[in-house]
């Protein structure tokens, strides 16, 4: 008599319904319906949960989704790479640190949204936690922003700011103290022009480090925008030469140059700037007698300007710095000249900003190679 029953699945015809089953056929009816319901209800739930992960999946930002008991149910691709945990990790494990720990612990007992900073994996990490408590269980929603950026810029600025102050104050405090020497009349009279002297220099130097200040803090407000123009870059080369020419004749350097004729588009006064910053440098760090050679080639699409000297060179420690802000590879020698260590800085700067490339290899005592490459 049960054999009968198997037959009521969701094709059976209840219309033509074997009179033995009448009585209980109502019921499978409904047992049957409800199944149906269940099953449209699951799969509905199944899509959604797919419409998630497919709309989180490339978002920049990271996100986990647990469930009551810990168990990471979602784990988008940014999620996993900030965290460099698989994504059946669970909740507690997420970040090594004890401080995470006492973190999500604070969360469970207060219920509350939270939030915290977390150094992981060389990201700076700003993570959300949000309780979503519905009314049987808890689960999170764990929202993860990399902050490295913005904090690196945060570090920048703070060591810029303590620089500038730094480098401001060498050059007045020298200035004070040579003018109060001659002032109180403590200064002979015969070191007054050596010491007028000196001011003068340590002035020359404060402006020019002003210059340079100013010049990086307007590229570094990039909304400028930029005036481009054609022009041939052998002229800018020629010019460049021209402008120091007092100064590479004063050392006795010979100046090769032959920067092919080469047409391209930007902006002419930052390629002017780009060129002179390192140009003067390699008169700056070659001796007496030296020799510079400026030259061009096109090589797989691209044009690519050297300025070679065969100076004092940069050992491999300096050579990753010397585009930092500030960085002087020589502290002893910066103060005779118009140095400020930010011309690199303001060179590599206008590269970034024009999409050009900034390479350099040196060798101490033999000489360095600068190359700006530029795609064409
Ligand atoms: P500075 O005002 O000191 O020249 P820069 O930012 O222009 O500052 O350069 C940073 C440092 O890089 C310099 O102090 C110097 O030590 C080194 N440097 C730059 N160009 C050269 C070069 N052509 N030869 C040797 N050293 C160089």
């Amino acid at each position: 008599y049960t054999k009968g029953l198997n037959r009521f699945d969701e094709t059976y015809n209840f219309n033509s319904i074997d009179p033995s089953y009448k009585e209980i056929s109502p019921y499978f009816k409904n047992l049957i319906e409800s199944n149906k319901k269940l099953k449209a209800s699951e799969m509905a739930q199944a899509s959604r949960f797919k419409e998630i992960i497919d709309i989180t999946e490339n978002m920049e930002e990271g996100l986990v989704i647990c469930d009551e008991n810990g168990k990471v149910e979602i784990m988008n691709k940014a999620a996993q790479n900030y965290l460099d945990k698989d994504p059946d990790a669970r909740f507690i494990d997420l970040i090594d640190d004890e401080d995470y720990k006492e973190f999500i612990k604070e969360i469970e007992k207060t219920k509350k949204t939270k939030a915290m900073a977390f150094d992981v994996n060389n990201f700076h990490l700003k993570v959300f936690v949000d309780p979503i408590i519905d009314s049987y269980d808890m689960g999170y929603v764990i929202i993860i922003i990399d902050n490295s950026e913005t904090r690196k810029a945060e570090l920048m600025r703070r060591e810029f700011s303590a620089n500038v102050s730094h480098e401001l104050k060498s050059p007045l405090t020298s200035i004070n103290g040579y003018a109060e020497l001659i002032s109180t009349g403590i200064a002979k009279e015969s070191d007054v022009r050596n010491f007028a002297e000196i001011i003068y220099k340590e002035g020359n130097r404060l402006l020019q480090i002003i210059d340079d200040i100013l010049k990086l803090s307007s590229l570094d407000e990039n909304g400028q925008g930029i005036d481009e123009i054609e022009f041939d870059i052998k002229e800018i080369a020629e010019l460049c030469v021209d402008n120091y020419r007092g100064k590479s004749d004063g050392k006795n350097i010979k100046v090769i140059n032959t920067v092919g004729s080469y047409k391209i588009r930007t902006s002419i006064s930052l390629f002017t700037d780009l060129v002179s910053n390192i140009y003067e440098n390699a008169i700056k760090y070659t001796n007496e007698g030296g020799i510079i050679e400026l030259s061009s080639i096109i090589l797989d699409k691209k044009l690519i300007i050297f300025i070679k000297d065969n100076g004092v060179g940069i050992s491999q420690k300096d050579l990753p710095r010397i585009f930092e802000r500030f960085y002087m590879a020589d502290k002893a020698r910066k103060r005779d000249n118009r140095s400020t260590g930010l011309g690199l800085s303001i060179a590599k700067h206008i590269a970034d900003y024009l999409g050009f490339g900034l390479e350099v290899t040196s060798k101490v005592g033999c000489g360095s190679t600068f190359r700006i490459i530029i795609d064409i």
